[in-house]
This record gives C-alpha cells, sequence and structure tokens, in this order.
C-alpha cells in the first residue's frame, strides 16, 4: 500500500515518520519545501513536486494541514488525479462540513475520503500513540486501517463522513472546561494560600481531578506556561464548535467564555502559551480585588 502525506507541521513530522518505520511512506509534500528537504535528509523519502504528483504515486493520501480552507485547497490540487482506488485521509482539526465538502469533491471522481481528526498532541505523534476519530464508511476505514494503526493504537469508528470531526470537536469543548475549572481552581487556591503542589497531588487523584489539573496545574503554580496547547490552535478549533452548535441556534456558554478570555489573552501576546496560561486571567482577579 503506497502512502503519500501533506503537511509536515509539528504533527505531520512525527505521523510520517511512523508510517516511513511501518514500511508504508512512498512520498511526501509540504507547502514550504525546507521541512520536506528536512524528512528527506532524516528518513531518505521521494518528495513529491505536487500534491497531485503524490496523490497520482500513492494508494492513499494523509493530510494534516492547519484549518478548513487549507484542506479544501490541498484537496482540490489532488482533484485531477482523483481515481477510483484512491483514499485521502484528512488528520488536520477541521468543521464536519469541510469534511462533507472534501468528501464530495472526492467522490465525484470516484476516489473515498475518511476525516480522521487525532488526539494526543506533538508527542503522541512523534510517539505513535494518537487517538484516531474516524468518519466515513466503514469499509474504506478497514482499508485505511493499516495506516491509521502505524498513527495510534485507538482507531474509533464514530459515523459516517464529518463525525470524526464531530467527535474531535466535542474532544475541544471537554478541554476547554477542564483548563477552565483547573484555572479558577489554582487561582483560589493560591489566594487561600494553600501548598499548591500539595492540592495538585491530592485533589488530582479526586472525583475533581482531570488530566489537565493533574498535567496543568503545576505550570500554573510555577506561572510559566510553555507551548504544550497553544491558546491560537485552541481558539480555532472552539471557533469550529461554536459553529457547529450555532448551526443548531445554540450557544455552549464553556466556548463562548474560553473564546473571550482567549482574545484577551492573544490581544496581551499569550497566544503562543499553552493554554494553562488562563491562569493569568483568573489570578488578577484575586488580585485586583481590594479585599
Ligand atoms: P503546524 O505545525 O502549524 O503545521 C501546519 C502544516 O500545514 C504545515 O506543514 C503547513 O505548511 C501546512 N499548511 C497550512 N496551510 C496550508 C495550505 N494552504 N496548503 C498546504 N499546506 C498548508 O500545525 P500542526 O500542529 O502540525 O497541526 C496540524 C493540524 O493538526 C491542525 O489542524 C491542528 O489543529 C491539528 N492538531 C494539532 C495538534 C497539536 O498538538 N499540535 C494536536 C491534534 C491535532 P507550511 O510548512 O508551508 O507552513
Amino acid at each position: 500500500m503506497k502512502t503519500g502525506f501533506i503537511g509536515l507541521g509539528a504533527m505531520g513530522v512525527g505521523m510520517s515518520r511512523n508510517l516511513h518505520n511501518a514500511g508504508l511512506l512512498t512520498a511526501v509534500w509540504n507547502r514550504t519545501i525546507e521541512k520536506s528537504a528536512a524528512v528527506q535528509a532524516d528518513i531518505g523519502v521521494a518528495i513529491a513536486e505536487t500534491p497531485a504528483e503524490l496523490a497520482a504515486a500513492c494508494d492513499i493520501v494523509v493530510i494534516c494541514v492547519s484549518a478548513d480552507d487549507d484542506v479544501l485547497s490541498v484537496i482540490d490540487a489532488i482533484l485531477p488525479v482523483a481515481r477510483p482506488g484512491l483514499l485521502v485521509i484528512d488528520c488536520s482539526t477541521v468543521s464536519s462540513q469541510t469534511a462533507r465538502t472534501a468528501a464530495e469533491r472526492l467522490n465525484t471522481r470516484g476516489a473515498d475520503f475518511l476525516d480522521c481528526p487525532v488526539t494526543g498532541g506533538v508527542e503522541g505523534a512523534r510517539k505513535g500513540t494518537l487517538a484516531i476519530m474516524c468518519g466515513g464508511d466503514a469499509a474504506v476505514l478497514e482499508r485505511a486501517r493499516p495506516v491509521l494503526s502505524a498513527m495510534g493504537p485507538t482507531i474509533a469508528h464514530m459515523g459516517p463522513t464529518g463525525f470524526g470531526q464531530a467527535a474531535k470537536a466535542t474532544n475541544q469543548i471537554l478541554c476547554a472546561g477542564a483548563i477552565q475549572a483547573a484555572a479558577d481552581a489554582m487561582a483560589f487556591a493560591k489566594a487561600e494560600g494553600l501548598p499548591l503542589d500539595l492540592v495538585i497531588e491530592t485533589l488530582g487523584k479526586g472525583a475533581g481531578g482531570s488530566w489537565y489539573f493533574v498535567n496543568r496545574a503545576p505550570f500554573m503554580a510555577r506561572e510559566s506556561f510553555p507551548p504544550g496547547f497553544r491558546v491560537r490552535l485552541h481558539d480555532k478549533d472552539l471557533r469550529i464548535c461554536e459553529d457547529m452548535a450555532a448551526a443548531r441556534g445554540v450557544e455552549l456558554p464553556t466556548v463562548t467564555m474560553t473564546r473571550r478570555d482567549y482574545a484577551t489573552l492573544m490581544e496581551r501576546g499569550h497566544g503562543d502559551e499553552d493554554i494553562s496560561t488562563l491562569f493569568r486571567l483568573r489570578d488578577a482577579l484575586f488580585q485586583s480585588s481590594s479585599r
């Protein structure tokens, strides 16, 4: 099975390397050629000149680019060589509607599409431990399984096209709630003068604990927020959640509040920090209180 990879960003570098290690990777393409050259120097893979050249040479094309318009521009670049037997797997985080549009365009030429957004971060991409949420036809997913397995052990078929992205959006809402709760709690604990490391160790084992509390409250305790999950990326994902909920006539309070907080943080130059930087805003509430 010849597999090509498009989008050698923070995620794509690790994912393509794992495809190479599984003996599946035939060629790569990246908009900025320097990144393809670096991957070629590392693993010796062929570089395609264009997305179409890559798709013409492969049975499966995996895409991992930034946002909705970027996915559709890559799909459009592939379309002239799309044909029965070609399968395109999109691992970017975009809207369900973009997934359905991509599938429709490819289907008109007889090619197949799966939306397969991932969770597990750059570390999961590098280690091949991503969890993958899939939307599309079950039989097509079986064809994709060897490729997906090279990138992560958890492969969940959520339903038809767009359902993988809907599951990913659900995950991003959970992350927003978890980081909001952790930031409020840590600012409160600090104001009460509690021993923060002991609070994290103890409460992290309880019912109120979460991955974000256990792993990111320590950033809050140290007031240092090195990039893990950047504010501007989570904001992009929450915009997708906001639009999807709005299409059903609903505004979700956690999403609205978190996007408002992120807008403030980005204005103040914190957009490239980890989302635990939200603590800054909650800590400031206590600092500015007169009591
Ligand atoms: P990144 O480091 O910013 O890389 C983005 C990649 O997309 C680059 O290779 C970029 O090419 C390419 N790209 C962007 N626009 C393009 C276009 N119009 N045409 C062709 N290529 C284009 O981003 P990332 O962190 O790898 O994330 C990629 C996707 O995975 C995003 O949808 C993100 O939300 C999702 N994701 C990220 C994480 C994470 O922890 N980082 C976790 C799960 C999911 P250039 O090199 O030319 O800029």
